[in-house]
């Protein structure tokens, strides 16, 4: 019976068992695979490229995977904008902004306002305007504007909530700042109503979509 209990060998989920070392080299480098593809940059891969290319798919399925936000942000708003996917592109963006993606917390900010509903525009309009008051991503809302404008021209954005009429996030009567667009970041002076702040975002996004 001793004997026999000797010769048995450990469960292999056993963390201990000195034969794991093979396997933990090898969960080792998968994990530092993970790594790398999370935190590679994408700045040389274009957004919507003009050939499908399967080895490039491949390796941004494994950046997707491994949560690397650009992979994310990038997908999200492709397939939300061109109406594929709805809810995985969402899960997408919340994923990359979850984790500090200024782009994609600013385009979920946008998405919101414009899915509607008084929940969801709230929550937009929330979004939006802590990122205006952060004092980290005060500075990157202009540029995460611009961002979501390019990669807007560069896709067919068929997603109908885009297409109805625009949301108007101020529900106040008083006097609206207008001022001319397109404006430089430094010539604009931030309007203190947030609604008012959402809706001009609004109509820069608004400006940046065809057939509109
Ligand atoms: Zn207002």
């Amino acid at each position: 019976m001793a004997n026999e209990q000797k010769g048995s060998s450990r469960p292999p989920s056993s963390p201990f068992r000195p034969r794991c070392y093979p396997s933990c080299k090898l969960f080792y480098e998968v994990s530092d695979a993970n790594n790398i593809y999370h935190r590679v940059s994408l700045d040389k891969f274009e957004i919507v490229p003009w050939q499908k290319n399967d080895k490039v798919s491949r390796f941004l399925k494994k950046c997707r995977k491994s949560k690397n936000p650009e992979a994310l942000y990038r997908k999200g708003v492709v397939d939300y904008f061109t109406h594929k996917h709805e809810d995985s592109a969402l899960e997408c963006l919340e994923e990359a902004a979850n984790s500090g993606h200024a782009d994609a917390a600013y385009a979920l900010g946008i998405i919101y306002i414009f899915i509607g509903g008084d929940e969801l525009k709230r929550k937009g309009m929330r979004l939006l305007s802590r990122m205006k008051k952060s004092r980290i991503l005060k500075g990157k809302v202009k540029l995460c504007c611009d961002n979501l404008r390019v990669l807007l021209r560069m896709i067919w954005v068929k997603n109908p909530v885009f297409l109805n009429p625009t949301p108007i996030c101020c529900a106040m009567t008083h006097e609206r700042k207008t001022s001319s667009w397109p404006m430089d970041a430094d010539d604009v002076e931030e309007s203190t109503c947030e609604g008012c702040a959402c809706d001009e975002e609004i109509g820069v996004i608004c400006a940046a979509l065809p057939y509109r």
